[in-house]
């Protein structure tokens, strides 16, 4: 029977004889590998979606910020500036939550995943500050920056819609490491 083996940091499992010299998910050196007994299940090891206020939080920036360029586009195709407006409050939004859900995935780090010093997580760090730095910028932009300021608020927020994305893409390796059961 092959051996299976689950990375403590992040929850991933690698089948084989041995441990990967790293984590193909979150770089964790081999060391940090442990065995799992025949009778543990996937199941009960997975330590994803236990705590659920992070998976929760981090919906407003994923979910909103798209939805902010979505209105900004009808806004310049259908002339409706309503919705350029809403778009602001949602990035407001965003602002606010952003901070909320950074807290929420800190505890998650020094809970679930014991505090595990791998780039995963300080990259997930330094993109939820630059994310809420960005909104922090844009916000007063828009209000006081005048028209020939507004590129620099068009700039905060293609760069808060990345920083989301690649939040959302290292969030899911976290919280679905683990293989596809044949
Ligand atoms: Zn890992």
């Amino acid at each position: 029977m092959t051996k299976q083996w689950q990375c403590t940091v992040c929850g991933y499992i690698h089948e084989g004889d041995a441990p990967p010299v790293n984590c193909p998910v979150c770089g964790a050196d081999r060391s940090l590998f442990v065995l799992l007994e025949a009778e543990q299940t996937v199941a009960e090891t997975a330590p994803a979606l236990q705590l659920h206020l992070h998976p929760i939080l981090v919906h407003f920036p994923n979910g909103l910020m798209p939805v902010v360029w979505l209105f900004l586009f009808m806004d310049w195709g259908f002339n409706r500036s309503a919705l350029a407006e809403g778009a602001f409050w949602m990035v407001g939004v965003v602002t606010l939550a952003a901070p909320l859900a950074l807290a929420s995935g800190i505890y998650d780090w020094k809970t679930r995943f014991g505090g595990e010093k791998a780039p995963i997580f300080y990259r997930k760090i330094a993109l939820a500050s630059v994310l809420i730095i960005l909104g922090s910028l844009a916000l007063p932009i828009h209000l006081y920056g005048g028209a020939g300021m507004q590129v620099f608020y068009y700039l905060c927020l293609t760069g808060m819609l990345g920083c989301v994305g690649l939040l959302g893409f290292y969030g899911g390796k976290l919280a679905f490491s683990r293989p596809s059961r044949q």
